[in-house]
């Protein structure tokens, strides 16, 4: 790269970046994910070692946290309020333990904890008394925020000891407080906040005190500013000294001697994590000792004896190359996003579906935008948004098709679903599509014949439909592309023994609309017999607790079709098996027993067997095991210290046992 064009690109990522850190710092509406402001910021600090020429003293890569609000009185801080040196994996953590120990030697320990994700903040007491507290702002200037600290329950107006000290922490608002604030700006029709770090430094930074009152915020203290004479010599005793003096810290901390121990600590919290009541983004190692924290000293911004591991991000942006469409199993066009391969939480993501031409709409994604992914519940992936300010003028907008993309019938919008479905029942996608289904793991689970496999006969007219898998032969299946000896025997040997399979296999593999995995082995267990099944009338079916009128209206349906007979009869004459052979359901009334179709509360400390014991007990026995007391309970067992509905029960009239009475019962 020539310099031209590395101060170009310089202040490129100079623009985006202040851009980002103003909507995050100042507005508290982030528009990117943080993976991405890592990036871009990693980027700049490489292009500047490179060329330290396009260095300026005001770029992003020199500066601590963000812009002070005019709004608020400024407060310089006594001591600056750095940020941490980030780490992103193993390497980089190594990598820090290495520079660590050529300037400390060998012998040191280090403090893990939690990175809670909120905002730093500062606390200054005077003889005992909170006197100002105030953001971080950009590290030597911050905004005086004391009123609204004030209403963080946890921090307290006056501590243990009457000393004059200056102390640490992060203000954060917990996962429970933030859903509720984001329902109810929802509600009424306010934007959401985007993360509980945004909701947390918004609150803060609002001018009403009331306002931030209401938004439950809280607090961990992680350090003293200035040890000066509290007589500490570790990290890990300031922390201490702090518990003591009345302050909140976070628990979760520990010392530990290696940075193996340190890896185990992160692998640890990668798991819990979500079990938290408030969020964390990463895990914060410090060098106990103060001493060795001094010898170590400070970069321009942040501590040479702390680092920041960041886990890995859930977010991240990425360029969408296209939209390609599919036709499912019942005929519904599906569009998928074509991504740019990128890591999302741990795996590479390069498909993300989008669901139907309303959300395309909605979000208004466009072909060759960058937009953000993320992993929903961390395993699909999905576009959350487009990144608009991105577009080079160059990206396409989008058109649905209105004929099917494989056999050119129509396209229709059935009443009410947003979806857009072919309803050419001859369309080869959807029997490609149900013949996968068929041969699924959850159908017949026939091994060896994956989506591949299928599709190929399908292409060669050896299948099509489900009947044929039966009628296949070895020398057909010898002949496909990457099929051997070997291959060719096992497969047929999983075709034979899928004729075995009990009949909710075969039931849900035929692919029955409304008719689920669920349902198959209900409708089974009850009828037994495919011909039973087929017998069934709508009202019969119906009369089943789990089968509603759409489900029966289906089934019934699809039982009066030709079509249907015929391959029926011809699996039949396959030798695939039509008859149900798992256990059969327990019904209240088969059992004879005291507890069969009673509704039982079990309350209190039992001695002799645990909660679980129990109720397993009780509901093998045909008992229906409730949570809570109501006017339908007809029994309560309760054992010591037993409460509330121990009262409930006797105002009720409800009969009580205690446990003695229960394990009577229970052995007849
Ligand atoms: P940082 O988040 O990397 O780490 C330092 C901060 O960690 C401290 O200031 C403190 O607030 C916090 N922390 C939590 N627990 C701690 C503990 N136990 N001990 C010490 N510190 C603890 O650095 P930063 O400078 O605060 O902020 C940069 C962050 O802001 C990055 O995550 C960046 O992605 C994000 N950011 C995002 C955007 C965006 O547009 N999405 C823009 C700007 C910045």
């Amino acid at each position: 790269m020539e310099i031209q064009e590395a101060k170009k690109k310089a202040e490129e990522l100079q623009t985006l970046l202040n851009q980002y850190s103003y909507e995050y710092y100042v507005l508290d509406q982030p528009s990117v994910p943080d993976s991405e402001y890592d990036r871009l910021l990693h980027e700049l600090i490489e292009l500047e070692e490179q060329f330290p020429e396009v260095r300026t003293p005001d770029s992003p890569t020199q500066r601590v946290g963000g812009d002070i609000l005019d709004m608020f009185v400024k407060v310089e801080h006594s001591l600056p309020m750095l940020s941490l040196g980030n780490a992103f994996n193993e390497e980089d953590l190594r990598d820090f333990d290495r520079k660590v120990r050529q300037a400390v030697g060998e012998s040191f320990m280090y403090v893990c904890e939690l990175k809670i994700d909120g905002l730093a903040v500062t606390l200054q007491y005077e003889n005992g008394y909170f006197k100002r507290g105030a953001t971080r702002g950009d590290g030597t200037i911050g905004e005086d925020i004391t009123e609204n600290l004030k209403t963080i329950k946890s921090i307290p107006l006056k501590i243990k000891e009457p000393i004059t000290i200056e102390v640490r922490g992060e203000a954060f608002m917990p996962k429970k407080s933030f859903e509720a604030l984001n329902a109810g700006k929802l509600k009424r029709g306010e934007e959401p906040f985007a993360n509980p770090r945004n909701a947390a430094a918004g609150s803060l930074r609002q001018l009403d005190p009331k306002l931030a009152a209401k938004r439950n915020l809280d607090i961990f203290l992680y350090s003293i500013a200035d040890f000066g004479e509290t007589g500490v010599r570790s990290h890990s005793e300031g922390l201490d000294m702090l518990d003591r003096i009345g302050f909140k810290t976070n628990k979760e901390r520990r010392r530990c001697a290696t940075i193996d121990d340190v890896l185990a600590y992160i692998e640890e919290w990668t798991e819990k994590r979500q079990d938290l009541a408030y969020d964390i983004d990463g895990i914060v190692i410090k060098v106990d000792s103060l001493d060795q924290q001094e010898e170590l000293g400070f970069t321009a911004k942040s501590p040479r004896w702390a680092i920041a591991y960041k886990f890995p991000a859930e977010e991240v942006v990425t360029t969408l190359k296209d939209i390609e469409l599919s036709i499912g199993r019942t005929g519904v066009l599906t569009p998928t996003a074509l991504l740019e391969p990128v890591r999302v939480a741990g795996t590479t993501v390069q498909r993300a579906s989008l669901h139907n031409e309303d959300l395309i709409r909605e979000k208004d994604i466009r072909i060759g935008d960058q937009v953000v992914v993320k992993k929903a519940g961390d395993i699909i992936p999905e576009v959350v948004n487009v990144l608009p300010e991105r577009r080079t003028g160059e990206e396409k907008e989008f058109v649905m098709p209105t004929e099917c993309p494989e056999c050119g019938s129509e396209l229709v919008r059935l009443d009410g679903e947003v979806a857009l479905r072919c309803i050419n029942p001859k369309c080869p996608a959807q029997i490609r599509e149900g013949l996968i289904h068929f041969v699924s793991r959850t159908a017949m689970n026939i091994d060896g014949l994956g989506e591949k496999v299928i599709s190929q006969l399908f292409q060669e007219k050896l299948i099509q439909d489900v009947a044929d898998i039966y009628k296949l032969t070895y020398d057909q299946l010898i002949k496909l592309e990457r099929m051997g000896d070997k291959s060719v025997n096992n497969l047929l040997a999983a075709i034979e023994a899928s004729k075995e399979n009990s009949l909710e296999r075969l039931l849900f593999g035929l692919g029955i609309r409304h008719v689920g995995s669920k349902a198959a082995k209900t409708l089974a267990q009850e009828f037994g017999t495919m011909d039973a099944l087929r017998k069934a009338s709508r009202e019969e079916l119906t009369a089943i607790n789990e089968i509603g009128e759409k489900m029966a209206d289906s089934i019934a349906t699809y039982f009066e079709l030709e079509e249907a007979a015929a391959l029926l009869e011809e699996l039949k004459t396959a030798g695939v098996n039509m008859d149900y052979k798992g256990a059969k359901p327990v019904r209240a009334e088969d059992i004879d027993s005291f507890f069969a179709g009673k509704t039982v509360v079990l309350t209190g400390k039992l001695q002799q067997l645990t909660r679980n014991e129990a109720k397993e007990q009780l509901e093998s026995l045909g008992a229906n095991v409730s949570g809570s007391v109501s006017k339908k309970t007809d029994l309560v067992i309760a054992g010591e210290d037993a409460g509330s509905k121990l009262d409930k029960a006797e105002s009720l009239g409800v009969p009580v046992w205690n446990e003695e009475k229960l394990i009577e019962e229970l052995n007849k």
